[in-house]
């Protein structure tokens, strides 16, 4: 076995599943715990890192919530800015908006109509990828400044939801598979 999939076993065993939250059916992966143990959080910033080491990024595009977690430790290791994308009505500032389906409902996030310049290369930054709604409506989001974004990191997939389909073939790297 590598070493990379010993410290993506080491990641896994350390995420906790939560059956049925927030609602029923849904498995949860919880991430607090990878956080809590400065070993394993310089693991999760060093392995969403890697993939990116000889790309040029300007800025970080992190996901509301546990996305700034991560996002905030992969720019200040790779030396770039960070912009948050939030659910409304948080950022002070004017806003673009982009709004997607759930499977219940609608959810709607915003970014700062000063956050990113015209041709900037942007890495995307979440925990988990699922359906791809969420990353799908970032994507689209970063795409009305003229932005290059150059990939997409992320610390756990379920691959099983195929939410890849969503990622318009942007380079997408996950540390840890379910
Ligand atoms: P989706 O838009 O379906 O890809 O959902 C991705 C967003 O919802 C990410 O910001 C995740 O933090 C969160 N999310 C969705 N499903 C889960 C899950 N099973 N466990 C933890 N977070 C999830």
């Amino acid at each position: 076995m590598n070493n990379q999939n010993l410290q993506q076993i080491n990641l896994k065993s350390l995420i906790r599943t939560v059956p049925d939250f927030p609602k029923p059916g849904i498995q949860f992966k919880d991430i607090t715990p990878v956080l809590r143990n400065p070993t394993s959080f310089k693991s999760a910033i060093d392995q969403m890192t890697s993939p990116f080491d000889k790309t040029s990024i300007d800025t970080v595009v992190a996901i509301e919530a546990r996305g700034y977690l991560l996002g905030a430790g992969i720019a200040l290791k790779i030396g770039s800015g960070i912009v948050p994308v939030r659910k409304p009505n948080k950022l002070p500032w004017l806003t673009f908006e982009e709004s997607y389906e759930l499977e219940y409902g609608s959810e709607t996030l915003q970014i700062h109509q000063d956050a990113i310049a015209k041709g900037d290369n942007v890495l995307l930054v979440d925990d988990v990828l699922a359906t791809g709604g969420t990353l799908r409506a970032t994507i689209n989001l970063v795409e009305r400044f003229g932005a290059n974004i150059v990939g997409i990191s992320l610390l756990a997939e379920l691959t099983f939801l195929n939410g890849r389909e969503q990622l318009k073939g942007l380079q997408a790297h996950s540390v840890i598979s379910y």
